[in-house]
């Protein structure tokens, strides 16, 4: 158990300090901003949505290392997903970082599943669904401005 969560932790600061999708796409039609003020995570999130297909996604943000790698390791997991299917992984996600609802699948959730330490930290969880919430709100309402307070 505690080689998968350093391979969690590997993937977590590479995202950290790699950032994937770190820039606006071009084309994007969809945006939308997050701020956790608990921790004072900021973010960006903007999407290019076609035929309600996530085309492209791309972020940028400010913030703790769980706020910056969460994000990063969702716009690789979401790339070519329905709306449909990004809110039924955000709902996965969700009970992974929460340790609530069902035993997540680790196979299905891929490098999402390297957050599930989070559910250790309570405090925690917003940081690591600050990016989930700011994509939703860009998805349902284009663009808004969103706060998990
Ligand atoms: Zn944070």
């Amino acid at each position: 158990m505690s080689d998968l969560s350093d391979l969690y932790q590997e993937v977590i600061l590479d995202h950290y300090k790699r950032p994937r999708n770190a820039k606006a796409p071009a084309g994007a039609n969809r945006e939308a901003e997050g701020y956790n003020p608990l921790c004072g995570d900021r973010l960006r999130v903007f999407v290019k949505l076609v035929d309600d297909v996530v085309e492209e996604i791309g972020f940028e943000g400010t913030g703790c290392a769980i706020s910056q790698a969460s994000v990063s390791v969702m716009t690789e997991a979401l790339r070519g997903k329905t709306r449909e299917e990004v809110q039924a992984l955000f709902r996965r996600f969700q009970d992974l970082v929460t340790g609530e609802g069902e035993e997540p699948d680790l196979d299905e959730l891929g490098e999402l599943a390297a957050m599930s330490g989070v559910k250790e930290f309570p405090a925690r969880v917003k940081c690591a669904t600050l990016g989930w919430h700011t994509l939703l709100a860009a998805l349902e309402k284009g663009s808004t401005v969103v706060s998990t307070e």
